[in-house]
Order: structure tokens, then C-alpha cells, then sequence
């Protein structure tokens, strides 16, 4: 968004001063997550979403993706603003050291991600889905699967997407119909169409990462005959290098009314190669790993879109003039003045104000829960935290169970 200015001290209210993320790190054992770091943290991602992405917002969802033959061009600007998002370490922030990850915590990696969002939701969407590929991946793969796609995932050559829906069901996933069958080596074959994925395809990675729901030959009906594979766009060999080509294709990207650079795609798997993730037919369980990252980053979109809209409301009310103030000219050179000196205007931007900034201490207390369950060694604390945010966040499964 033009103008964009991310809310870092705001953040660093509610954070330190209101919720005391400065004992809450060091109790979970993040020594290094001082005060200091973090705002210097905070001052690089403002400076990443002001200059580099709100920039490229407008144009991009003017511009849109364009899908040829199964490729999807992002608009201009958004490939490089991607590399300087990879070169800057900004996607494995909170993810294990032994994968390349800085090991922070989740919720420092959060808190900026709204500011991306608020910047450019279109372009925030694409490494926001392979935060949750790489959250499932290390709950649910095996290690093999872990050494194979962590790295280059943690990176950010590589990117991620989930893929649910179909296109007879959407919320009812019980009904889903992509197949999965056993192969000889060990894989999977994979087939079906998968729609409305988001950043299913791009051009902005190496390779893309599908975390994909889907039956076996034997499964039983409804939810609780779903399995969880990983197939990724290009085979990987098991030391983690890219190959040839695997069996998935992009068959259509979505006309939307907005968030047109973010591509929403039509996946179509045909007999591509895949890897089961969890146990047979406990799919739908392991993917709410995925589907709870996606739904706190969804309200993160939220909050980024209040924000972005009281700024930009903000700056209309200093800028548009119509009458004068009740208590005499502000703006005495000029014919009138501007809308912020009437007091319903200025009751209105108060209100939007407020939403944004409870909302954003909201949030920051609800990743200070994850936090706990993510890290926490006390049981019953872990258990606390985990009702608490099933409290909040009632369509989330528990995180833990
Ligand atoms: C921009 C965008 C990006 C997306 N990205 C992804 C992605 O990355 N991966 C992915 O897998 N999917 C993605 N989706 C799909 C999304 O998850 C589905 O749209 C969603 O699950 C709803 O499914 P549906 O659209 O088929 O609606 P339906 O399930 O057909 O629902 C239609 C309407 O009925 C209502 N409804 C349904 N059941 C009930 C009920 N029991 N009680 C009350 N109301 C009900 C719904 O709320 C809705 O209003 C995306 C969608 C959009 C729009």
C-alpha cells in the first residue's frame, strides 16, 4: 500500500511493555531474543515492507498474474522483492538451526508478517503458505522426508502451498476425491484436481513444495479416510537436489475481484509422484497443522487490512478539505478544512484506529500462547496455553492433540 508505514512501535508496545515478551522469551529459553534484538528486527522489517513492497502493491494487483502453458508470471517487481525477502534470511526466522533456520520464535516471525501483509497482501501470501509447508513437513514427515525438503524450504528456494480443496467441496473436505496410489518404491501416485491453491504456481522459486490431502485405494469414507502427502512440482532425490519434472501442472489461474497478484490456481496432479506424511488416513489431523498456521495467518491479513485502511483513511482526512472546523478556521489560507477537524470523522478514524491496535494486542497474545505451546517444557502450561487458543480461535483444532 503507497504510504505504508508499519506499526513498529505499536508492536513493540504490546509486545514489551503490555504482554512482557522480554520474561516470555527468556523463560522459553530465547536468551537472544533480547529487547534490543527485537527492535532492531522490527526496524529491518519496516524498512523491507515500507520500501520494498508497498511499492510494488498497487501495480501489482493492476497488473495481476498472467498464466501461459501452465506458467504463471507474478507482475513486475514482485520476483525481486522475493529475493531480497530470501537474501535478507527472513523465511527460516523461526525455523530449527540444523535446517539453516535463525531458531527465533514463532511469534517474533509472526508479528512482522502482518506489516508484509498491511504492505502487499498479494505478495505476503506466497511465503506465507510455505510457513505452514514447513510446520507440517517437520510435525509430520519422517526424517528422510524432513532432510529432503527442510533445507531448500527454510531457504526460500523453495516455496510451499496446501492443497485442500476441490471443486465439489470446499469446508466439507469428507467428500474430497484426489487419489493416491501405493507405488513399488515406496511412493505415491497421485491424481486429481485440486483448485483455488494459492501461490500454486509462480515464478519466484526454484521448485514448489504441495502439501496435498487425498485417499488411498482402501480408505474409508469421509473425513476419516484422508492422507497427507507431500508432492512437490520437481522430484527431489533424498540428499535434497531438484530433478526432472514431476506429473503436476498448473491448469488455470483464478479471474479475482482482488488480491490479483497473489495467483490462485487450478492444480492438476496426473500420476505425479508424491510421499505420505503421518499415518494412513489421518490426514485431515496432520494437515490441521498446516490449516492452524494458515488460519493465524489469515487473521494476521485481517488486522494487516484494518491498519492499512485506517492509514490510508488518515491520510485522506488531512488531506480533503470540506467546511470548517466547529472551532474556528484550521486551514485559514485555504476555502475550507481538512475533514480530520470534525469530530465525527475524527470519532470514525478513532474507532478504526482502536480495531487495529486491539486487534494487533490480540494477536500478539495469541502467538505468545503458541509460543508456549511450541516450546514450553511444562506440561500443564502447555495444555493452558493450548485450550486458551482454541478459546480464541474456535475453528482451530487444538495445536497440540
Ligand atoms: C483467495 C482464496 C485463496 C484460497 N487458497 C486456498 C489454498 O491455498 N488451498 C486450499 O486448499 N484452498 C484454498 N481456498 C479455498 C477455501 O479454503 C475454500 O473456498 C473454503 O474452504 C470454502 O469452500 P467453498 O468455496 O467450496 O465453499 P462451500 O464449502 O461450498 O461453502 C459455501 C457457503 O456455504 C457456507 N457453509 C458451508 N457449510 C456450512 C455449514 N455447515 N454451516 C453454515 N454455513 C456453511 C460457507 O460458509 C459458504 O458461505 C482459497 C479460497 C480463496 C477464495
Amino acid at each position: 500500500m503507497e504510504g505504508y508505514k508499519a506499526p513498529q512501535r505499536d508492536a513493540m508496545f504490546v509486545t514489551h511493555e503490555l504482554l512482557n515478551y522480554q520474561d516470555h522469551y527468556q523463560k522459553l529459553g530465547f536468551d537472544e531474543a533480547s529487547e534490543d534484538l527485537v527492535s532492531a528486527i522490527f526496524a529491518e522489517a519496516a524498512k523491507f515492507s515500507e520500501n520494498v513492497l508497498a511499492p510494488i502493491n498497487a501495480s501489482g494487483d493492476e497488473e495481476g498474474c498472467k498464466w501461459v502453458d501452465g506458467e504463471v508470471t507474478t507482475p513486475k517487481g514482485f520476483k525481486e522483492a522475493y529475493q531480497t525477502y530470501v537474501d535478507g534470511g527472513w523465511p527460516g526466522m523461526s525455523h530449527p538451526e540444523e535446517f539453516g533456520g535463525q531458531a527465533l520464535p514463532y511469534s517474533l516471525s509472526s508479528i512482522i508478517a502482518e506489516w508484509f501483509s498491511g504492505a502487499n497482501h498479494s505478495w505476503a501470501m506466497y511465503p506465507g503458505l510455505s510457513q505452514g509447508c514447513m510446520a507440517t513437513i517437520k510435525a509430520h514427515g519422517s526424517e528422510l522426508l524432513q532432510q529432503m525438503f527442510l533445507e531448500k524450504l527454510v531457504s526460500g528456494e523453495w516455496t510451499g502451498t496446501m492443497c485442500l480443496t476441490e471443486a465439489h467441496c470446499g469446508s466439507d473436505l469428507g467428500m474430497l476425491k484426489c487419489r493416491a496410489e501405493p507405488q513399488e518404491d515406496g511412493t505415491y501416485s497421485l491424481t486429481g484436481t485440486k483448485i483455488f491453491i494459492s501461490a500454486g504456481e509462480h515464478d519466484m522459486s526454484e521448485n514448489i513444495v504441495h502439501i496435498v490431502l487425498a485417499r488411498l485405494p482402501d480408505a474409508p469414507e469421509g473425513t476419516k479416510g484422508i492422507s497427507l502427502f507431500v508432492v512437490p512440482k520437481f522430484n527431489v532425490s533424498e540428499e535434497g537436489e531438484k530433478q526432472d519434472r514431476n506429473a503436476v501442472a498448473c491448469g488455470s489461474i483464478e479471474h479475482k475481484m482482488g488480491i490479483k497478484a497473489s495467483a490462485t490456481c487450478v492444480i492438476n496432479f496426473d500420476g505425479a509422484k508424491g510421499y505420505l506424511i503421518g499415518p494412513p488416513n489421518r490426514g485431515l489431523n496432520c494437515m490441521f497443522t498446516f490449516m492452524n498456521t494458515a488460519r493465524i495467518g489469515t487473521g494476521l491479513e485481517g488486522l494487516a487490512s484494518s491498519e492499512a485502511a485506517f492509514q490510508g483513511a488518515l491520510r485522506y482526512a488531512k488531506d480533503r478539505i470540506q467546511f470548517r472546523s466547529l472551532t474556528g478556521r484550521k486551514n485559514p489560507e485555504g476555502p475550507a478544512d481538512p475533514i480530520i477537524v470534525h469530530p465525527d470523522v475524527r470519532r470514525m478514524l478513532l474507532t478504526q484506529k482502536a480495531f487495529a491496535e486491539g486487534n494487533r494486542a490480540l494477536a500478539a497474545y495469541c502467538m505468545q500462547l503458541v509460543d508456549v505451546t511450541l516450546y514450553g517444557s511444562d506440561e500443564a502450561e502447555k495444555q493452558l496455553a493450548d485450550a486458551k487458543l482454541a478459546f480464541f480461535n474456535p475453528y482451530c483444532k487444538s495445536v497440540l492433540n
